[in-house]
């Protein structure tokens, strides 16, 4: 297994994929990429898109670890969960357990979780099934984070057009009791103000818009800097043109707004941005291109010892 890390000044921030999705799953959720716009972004393909101009997505979970901290920047999916909404990751059986061994980490060595927000695919590894079959912690030592927003918006949502409401809600409590509520009753579920400092050099960062409360998460050590999306950047077409928000967006405009702040504040600088939701390289620098701005990949892979 191919393990991807990036040195962050004293730290190292490490990606463990969950899934790579279905080629051509997720196209339409930011409606005016369409092919023939994704084709027209040289930039994307091989890494972010293929060459007929489907785009390519994974699901990742970033480890960083600081040496007296180890905090996973969300939670992906999970194993064996009940997805009525979105089916092809229902019952899921992915090897991100063994994936994060081959990084070096147990789920006893992590210390924190941080959920940029509660949506299906960001929380799922928080708790997995015990042999009697009931949802325990998956990592029995980890205070698992969500902003006090997030969590209000999350148990009593407003409603959205674009979807049933009433499905809507039937999976969120699904997904409360198989995901959320384990870690809850185990006093591990921490609902923090949004400027609760993480760790030394770990902060959470507003990007709201996506969600009411979602946070992205910044990493700075010794002069270096790195910067955790979740869904706040869901693809990285969104770099090339910073005004199109995902149809799942709550305010398509507020993270719109947002993403332009943060390229304009971290183009051309060495900052390294990881996205959650990023295929191949899952990272790299933010330069300015145009109207809009570029990804250049940046990282270093090495195997792990079982392969
Ligand atoms: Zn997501």
């Amino acid at each position: 297994m191919r393990v991807q890390t990036w040195s962050v000044g004293e730290f190292t921030i490490t990606k463990v994929v969950e899934l790579s999705v279905e080629v051509g799953l997720l196209d339409g959720l930011i409606a005016e990429a369409t092919p023939e716009v994704v084709k027209s972004v040289g930039w994307l393909c091989p890494d972010f898109a293929i060459e007929d101009g489907r785009t390519l997505w994974d699901v990742n979970s970033f480890v960083v670890d600081t040496g007296d901290a180890v905090v996973m920047v969300d939670a992906g999916c999970g194993n064996g969960k009940s997805f009525p909404m979105q089916p092809v990751w229902d019952t899921l059986d992915t090897p991100f357990l063994e994936g994060l061994a081959g990084a070096g980490y147990r789920p006893e060595d992590v210390d924190v979780v941080l959920l940029t927000h509660l949506h299906l695919d960001h929380v799922g590894w928080c708790a997995t099934r015990d042999a009697a079959g009931r949802w325990v912690p998956t990592f029995p030592n980890a205070e698992v984070w969500v902003v006090r927003e997030e969590y209000e918006a999350f148990r009593d949502p407003a409603e959205v057009e674009w979807v049933d409401s009433a499905a809507l809600q039937a999976q969120r409590e699904l997904m409360y009791q198989q995901s959320i509520r384990p870690v809850e009753e185990a006093g591990l579920l921490r609902i923090v103000p949004a400027d609760a400092p993480v760790a030394p050099g770990i902060r959470l960062y507003a990007t709201p818009g996506h969600t009411e409360g979602h946070h992205s998460v910044l990493v700075e050590s010794d002069g270096a800097s790195a910067f955790v999306t979740g869904d706040f950047i869901h693809h990285p077409i969104q770099i090339a043109f910073p005004d199109w928000s995902s149809r799942v967006d709550v305010d398509p405009a507020e993270s719109a707004t947002r993403r332009r702040a943060l390229f304009e504040w971290c183009a051309g600088t060495d900052l390294v941005l990881l996205g959650t939701h990023f295929s191949g390289p899952g990272g790299g620098r933010v330069v300015q291109d145009g109207e809009g701005y570029r990804l250049v990949p940046v990282g270093a892979s090495h195997l792990d010892a079982d392969s």
